[in-house]
């Protein structure tokens, strides 16, 4: 079959297209993973800092409670005060400096004296709180640190005192009221140490500080904490940093939670942006450059297809030309083995009118829609080839004859409906010659001549045929050889030659108005050979224009002497391509004396297709001498009523053919009347030849046809029986119809 270039590699694309994923997915991935990994510990080593410095705040602020504390309990004022707690004046003394001062300017949540046995002297609280059930809440976890504080005092512990810690004191982190509370106590002594006080029997001082509130407010404030948080439960969300606060003992109160600042977050978060960007932008210039490449290598590639591809196929039609081909025919010969191998010539039927009169653009459209058809009936692993022109040659492996017989008849079948070209229907057949390897040869030389000659062959006996190579073909060639040599040497004397005359009758009066020459040939051995087996050859071998010559010659030396009667003699195409051919004829009347008026020349509407320049001129120098050309044959070539219309030719022949088809259907008998009407509107004159019947001779008359010829009115008779009728100058003689 053919095969057709395929310009893209898909594997190679795929490829491409893989590793740059796999290039983008790594270097994306890795990018992610790499700055996912580094910001999770960047930002892990800032919140540990953060919890730290937290923590380290944290404890600042416990410290800070008794450092508050300090400012008024090492006071000689403060001693005597709480010594004489149980008057007014020391309780007002005490709210203002002990409670009010240290709510209002520390932001204490409680201030509370205890006296040595630990019993509530003063409380102070903030406005809406009551103080006893603070204190009953606190007074069993504040016992231990009394104790402890007594302990302490007694001792005469000085450890962790200094500039800024005065006294000893304990604190602890408490749940108060169900709130988490720093707890501070701190004995109240002498500043001057003017006053006499028992160690162990001090005062003491207790400050609340919630870690809810000011408290909170102020870390969230100094560290720029988000949604800094304190709650007794670990109920932070997700992410948050989380600080527990523990007691003493190591228990956990609570846990600071708060967002926490992430720097490397943040600063991905700014530079993400960009890194998209850039990163699309190297996606962009890889892809680019991929899809550069690619379109290159494809370009280079489809390159490289197309020189192949046009060294080995016909533009017109995309099938293999004649030295493709001829290289798959040795290789498919070479790898037959036993199977059979047929190369087949097949030749468009009427192609080259198609192309004369429609145009190069209809032929190759003809052209291209036959080797269409022939493509889509092919067997498999056929290979077919446009030889040239309207030649095609194929190649195909088979088991038996049948098959190719069978391939042969599909092709012809494919090609049987009209091409609709330029919009009119257009019938153009084929002919097939076949040679099977191994039967007629087996080396490619001897099976394509062997094909070519039975192509001959096949049009030899018709078109639109097919015909495999047969022992008798080369009989057939041997035949041709024969009589070609047999011509030549009839040609010496010209005795073996008669011309015989058809007449030609007034349709509608049945007078003779002419007669048709029509050569017949004696051979000494064959007897009489038809015209129409060897007018061919004589055509072919350009013996036609002795022999076209001699029957002129006869033809007007007769007419010479028939008063009005004309005669009428077939040309061949090849005697019309001579450039003398009008001085020939010009010289044949001088010497026969014939008035070239009555003279007609047949041209055969096939070969008018062919009509080169000389024809033309040729038949134009001949229509101003008064001699009138014939169009015969008229229907079965291919010519248009539209190019009948621009032709200057003054008589047509309807083809036997329409005649024969008369009575048989009326679109039939449409066309008859369509072409006479159609001659007689140009002014010609209009004659249908090949008439048989009484019916056909009626229509014809009454379509209006001027002449009518054939056997029903009198076959082709020698000029001796034609003189007798033209004597009696009427209609066929008797004897004439009733051979008819
Ligand atoms: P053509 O020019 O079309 O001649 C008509 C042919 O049809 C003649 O055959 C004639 O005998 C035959 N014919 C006429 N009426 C009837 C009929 O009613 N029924 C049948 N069945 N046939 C009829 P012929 O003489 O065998 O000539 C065959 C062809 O050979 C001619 O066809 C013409 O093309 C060619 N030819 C004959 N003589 C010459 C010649 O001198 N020069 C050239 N160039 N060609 C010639
Ligand atoms: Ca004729
Ligand atoms: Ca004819």
């Amino acid at each position: 079959m053919i095969d057709h270039a395929v310009p893209t590699d898909k594997h190679l694309l795929a490829r491409i297209v893989l590793i740059a994923l796999a290039g983008a997915i790594v270097l994306f991935g890795g990018t992610y993973l790499f700055l996912s990994w580094s910001t999770e510990n960047i930002d892990k080593v800032s919140i540990d800092r953060q919890i730290a410095v937290v923590k380290y705040d944290v404890g600042l602020f416990r410290a800070q409670v008794d450092h508050d504390q300090e400012s008024v309990t090492v006071w000689d004022d403060a001693v005597e005060a709480v010594r004489q707690h149980e008057t007014e004046a020391a309780q007002e003394w005490m709210r203002v400096n002990l409670g009010a001062w240290m709510l209002s300017y520390f932001g204490h949540n409680g201030a509370f004296v205890l006296s040595p046995t630990g019993e509530i002297v003063h409380a102070h609280v903030a406005e809406g709180e009551h103080a006893q059930p603070i204190f009953d809440d606190l007074r069993p976890m504040v016992a231990p640190m009394l104790a402890e504080l007594h302990d302490k005092l007694v001792r005469g512990d000085t450890e962790g005192l200094g500039d800024r810690v005065l006294t000893v004191g304990v604190s602890d982190v408490l749940v108060v009221n169900g709130r988490a509370a720093i707890v501070s106590l701190k004995p109240i002594v002498s500043d001057s140490g003017a006053i006499e006080q028992v160690k162990g029997q001090e005062y003491v001082h207790l400050a609340l500080r919630y870690v809810n509130g000011e408290l909170l407010e102020d870390l969230a404030e100094e560290h720029a904490l988000a949604e800094l948080q304190f709650s007794l439960e670990k109920v932070a969300p997700k992410g948050f940093a989380i600080l527990p606060l523990a007691a003493n003992n190591g228990t956990v109160v609570g846990y600071f939670s708060w967002d926490p600042y992430r720097p490397a977050t943040a600063f991905l978060s700014t530079i993400v942006p960009g890194l998209t960007i850039i990163g699309c932008l190297i996606a962009a210039v890889v892809s680019l450059l991929l899809a550069q490449y690619y379109r290159r290598t494809m370009n280079g590639r489809a390159q490289d297809e197309r020189i192949r591809h046009v060294a080995a196929h016909d533009g017109l039609t995309g099938l293999l030309n004649r030295s493709a081909f001829e290289k798959r025919v040795d290789s498919l010969l070479a790898e037959r083995g036993d199977r059979m191998l047929a190369v087949l010539y097949l030749d468009l039927d009427r192609f080259k009118q198609v192309n004369d009169t429609l145009g190069h653009a209809a032929g190759d459209a003809v052209i291209r829609e036959a080797a269409e058809r022939i493509r889509r009936v092919l067997p498999h692993g056929a290979q077919l080839c446009r030889a040239g022109g309207d030649e095609f040659n194929l190649a195909m492996p088979c088991g038996s004859t049948d098959e190719v017989e069978e391939a042969c008849q599909e092709i012809i079948g494919a090609m049987n409906a009209p091409f609709e070209i330029e919009g009119r229907d257009v019938f153009v057949g084929i002919t097939i010659g076949a040679a099977v390897a191994p039967l007629h040869g087996s080396l490619r030389g001897e099976l394509t001549r062997k094909a070519d000659m039975a192509l001959y062959s096949a049009k030899d006996s018709g078109r639109g045929t097919y015909a495999l190579f047969g022992a008798r073909m080369d009989a057939l060639v041997r035949d041709r050889a024969e009589t070609e040599r047999d011509l030549r040497l009839a040609l010496d004397d010209k005795q073996q030659f008669e011309v015989v005359y058809q007449p030609k009758y007034d349709a509608q009066t049945g007078t003779i108005t002419g007669a048709e020459a029509l050569v017949r040939w004696h051979h000494p051995q064959r007897g009489l050979v038809s015209p129409i087996s060897f007018i061919p050859i004589a055509e072919e071998t350009g013996l036609i224009r002795e022999l076209g010559r001699f029957v002129l010659e006869e033809a007007c030396r007769s007419a010479a002497h028939w008063k009005d009667t004309s005669v009428a003699v077939n040309v061949s195409v090849v005697q019309l391509r001579d450039p003398y051919f009008a001085m020939t004829v010009v010289s044949v009347l001088g010497a026969t004396g014939l008035n070239p008026r009555r003279l007609e020349l047949e041209v055969t509407e096939t070969a008018w297709a062919d009509w080169a320049d000389d024809c033309l001129h040729n038949m134009k120098t001949l229509r101003d001498l008064g001699i009138r050309i014939a169009l015969d044959d008229f229907g079965t070539g291919f010519s248009t009523f539209g190019r009948l219309q621009a032709t200057d030719v003054d008589h047509l022949k309807i083809d036997k053919i329409f005649i024969d088809r008369l009575g048989s259907s009326p679109g039939d008998e449409a066309i008859v009347r369509a072409i006479i009407d159609l001659g007689k509107a140009k002014g010609m004159l209009v004659t249908a030849e090949g008439v048989e019947t009484a019916e056909q001779q009626a229509f014809l008359k009454d379509a209006g046809c001027d002449e009518l010829q054939g056997y029903l009115l009198s076959k082709p008779i020698s000029l001796d029986a034609l003189e007798e009728i033209i004597a009696r100058k009427g209609g066929p003689s008797d004897s004439q119809r009733r051979r008819a």
